[in-house]
């Protein structure tokens, strides 16, 4: 279940553009597949001023559920769940990995029935959102939702709790045999040299 909001969607989408984030070229994924489309999401939250307009419009649509603590997975969304908890008037803590395992640290910690919202940059999988989800629930807290700024899942995303996204992209990618770029002709793009 995920909402989203047009006129959001594109100011978001906007904001990444802006900070060089959502790049436009012919590249070569981690993965060996190759893309037309890159995401450098941190570039996004190295301005203060977009993380602010970007966790006031996340912060919004929880604002009425009466949350307690903010919490999301080191390092993308430790300033994302400050950014959200200024807002919402919360504090804001981060998990970590930890042999393997997402945990809580330094301290934090979260208690049986305390209102929590986990907020992540962007889903791709969900596989470490769902990891978070998984520790708030195992400490006793009350999840009420998850926030984030991206979903890439193609909109696939099932995480089982209450989902708000600001903006969904496609990224498609291929193997090189099938990449149509390859096929064009078109060379690799080194990052960071066309934005769209
Ligand atoms: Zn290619």
């Amino acid at each position: 279940m995920t909402e989203i909001n047009v006129k959001e969607a594109e100011r978001a989408m906007e904001l990444f553009r802006q900070a060089g984030a959502l790049l436009k070229g012919h590249f070569l994924l981690t993965s060996g597949r190759h893309s037309d489309t890159y995401l450098e999401k941190s570039l996004v939250l190295q301005y203060p001023r977009f993380v602010d307009e970007l966790s006031a419009m996340l912060a919004e649509k929880f604002a009425a559920d009466k949350i307690e603590v903010v919490v999301g997975p080191a390092v993308g969304a430790i300033v994302l769940a400050h950014g959200v908890a200024r807002v919402l008037g919360t504090r804001a803590i981060f998990t970590e990995r930890e042999g393997g395992r997402c945990v809580l640290r330094r301290g934090f910690s979260l208690a049986p029935g305390e209102r929590t919202l986990v907020v992540e940059d962007v889903v791709t999988t969900g596989g470490s959102v769902r990891e978070v989800i998984d520790l708030v629930r195992a400490t006793g807290a009350d999840l009420v939702g998850v926030g984030c700024l991206l979903d890439r899942s193609g909109g696939r995303t099932d995480l089982g709790v209450r989902t708000a996204f600001l903006a969904q992209i496609e990224a498609p990618s291929w193997l090189p045999a099938d990449c149509p770029l390859c096929a064009a002709g078109v060379p690799l793009t080194s990052r960071g040299s066309r934005h769209i």
